[in-house]
């Protein structure tokens, strides 16, 4: 953290009440959302500022204050309306009427200096209309894992939501999947929208396609900009939501993340990854891997993911008819496994070193990849991570000597599957010149950083934290996951 300690007390100078508001969602009127206020905390401690994000939002972080983050986001001074949005949703392929923002609110959205329009979304702010029943909180733990996916997903490059700070704020919660009582915090989430499929299912569910529509609009004109004045924008809105979800699974796919919690509510209509529960990076190849312990069935496990959000796009095609041309619907998502493929072979080829790779042997070479880190349950992305750090020149020279000085894979001549493996990348290799490997030397470095958010790593900042209140681990962890190393 970078703490600017000079105490800001009048908070008609809090540079976070000054950003470029506008009242997008707010102007479409008070079917979407219902205004509520936020709970009022025992204490708030700021415990994270996402100095990286202030930029992107005009701000100097040398003149923001730590104060300034507690007075507008964890006392929630000087703004109004909060609203807490309606959706429905798929959860575990039930279709749940009874959901809706339970435990957060949209805080405002800000035109920043990309020209894009963002929210900031809180969670762990109080109770709502859709609490059904909950304390409305987030949990510490809860929060810590938030920033942190976030954090690493976009210096992966996987287009994400980010954290903008994290304040404990000093409540007992209980819950049945931490030690508990256990501490509580509130987050505030910046994402480029928190609309969602089953905001739309909503809407579907109560028989009003004129406010489907309205939504549609508001969407294309924030989120689909450059659609605005095509004949047929509504299809090729759909056509395109496909392209992005495609290459979002593509993304989490070729970094190892298994979101864990694929409802239709967790899914945002611009494509963008959000909402960090129960996630877990894998540690090994493993399709099944699920990362939610109470995904009894394995639904949202890893190598399901694709096929999961191919679902929720057809599921959100039921709303949708009543704008979009069934055929066009149909048309639009029959190119997602195009778009997925594309996408996970240029990715994970960027993984193994290759910008472009055009020789046959391409495909053969991820198949292989595959194969050997789903028999040998070698770490998945230590050994990305191995080939980056051991790359030689002298691989070229012969298969044996690929990845010979790392002793996380087999020796060689002890596993036809890896000796097959060294054989191809060794033949690859020899397609290109020598001063090319320094650029696949560096691929491989850009693309597999050595800290992997892994569940262990995870905890090994949580407990400090639990055990001592240090937070010079978390702090540590973020930095480098910040720096890419
Ligand atoms: P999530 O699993 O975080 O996507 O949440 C699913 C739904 O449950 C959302 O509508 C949340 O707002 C709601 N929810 C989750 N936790 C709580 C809580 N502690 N209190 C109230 N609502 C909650
Ligand atoms: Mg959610």
């Amino acid at each position: 953290m970078n703490p600017a300690e000079t105490h800001n007390q009048n908070n008609s100078h809090n540079p976070f009440l000054t950003l470029n508001y506008e009242p997008a969602l707010e102007s479409l009127g008070n079917d979407y959302y219902d205004e509520v206020v936020a709970a009022e905390f025992p204490q708030h401690i700021l415990r994270w500022r996402n100095d990286a994000v202030l930029p992107c939002l005009g701000l100097d972080t040398q003149k923001v204050t730590n104060e300034d983050f507690i007075t507008a986001f964890g006392k929630f001074q000087g703004r109004k309306p909060l609203l807490a949005l309606r959706y429905h949703g798929y959860q575990f392929g039930e279709y749940n009427s009874r959901l809706g923002d339970g435990r957060g609110f949209l805080y405002g959205q800000v035109r920043a200096t990309d020209g894009e329009l963002y929210d900031f979304g809180t969670k762990g702010s109080g109770t709502t209309p859709y609490s059904r029943g909950g304390d409305g909180m987030l949990t510490l733990k809860g929060g810590v894992r938030e920033v942190l996916a976030a954090e690493a997903l976009h210096y992966l490059g996987v287009r994400t939501s980010r954290c903008l700070t994290m304040i404990e704020t000093g409540l007992a919660l209980w819950r049945g999947d931490e030690p508990s009582p256990t501490r509580s915090s509130v987050m505030v989430r910046m994402s480029s929208s928190h609309i969602r499929f089953g905001t739309f299912e909503r809407l579907h569910f109560f028989r009003r396609p004129d406010l489907s529509k309205k939504l549609l609009d508001h969407v294309i004109e924030h989120y689909y900009r450059h659609l605005l004045g095509e004949k047929d924008k509504y299809a090729l809105f759909y056509a395109e939501l496909v392209k992005r979800i495609a290459e979002l699974v593509a993304q989490w796919m070729a970094v190892g993340f298994c979101h864990a919690v694929l409802n239709t509510d967790n899914m945002s209509i611009t494509g963008e990854s959000f909402d960090y529960g129960p996630y877990a990076f894998i540690p090994t190849y493993d399709p099944y891997f699920t990362a939610a312990y109470f995904d009894y069935y394995r639904r949202y496990c890893y190598s399901h993911q694709p096929s999961i959000c191919k679902l929720n796009l057809e599921l959100l095609q039921e709303p949708l008819k009543a704008i979009i041309d069934p055929g066009d619907l149909a048309a639009g998502l029959a190119s997602f496994n195009k778009y997925y493929q594309v996408k996970y072979r240029s990715l994970m080829l960027k993984k193994l070193g290759f910008e472009e790779l055009c020789y046959s042997e391409a495909d053969e070479l991820l198949n292989l990849t595959i194969k050997f880190l789903q028999d040998s349950q070698i770490g998945y992305h230590e050994f990305f991570y191995e080939m980056a750090r051991t790359f030689s020149p002298k691989w070229r020279d012969e298969p044996a000597l690929v990845m010979s000085t790392s002793d996380i894979v087999p020796a060689s001549g002890t596993s036809p599957i890896f000796d097959d493996w060294c054989v191809l990348y060794h033949k690859i290799l020899n397609y290109f010149d020598l001063e090319h490997l320094d650029v696949i030397s560096q691929t491989l470095t850009n693309q597999n950083p050595q800290t992997a958010l892994l569940r262990p790593v995870i905890e090994s900042v949580w407990e400090p934290i639990f055990q001592e209140d240090n937070w010079q681990p978390f702090d540590e962890l973020i930095k480098k996951i910040q720096s890419g190393s």
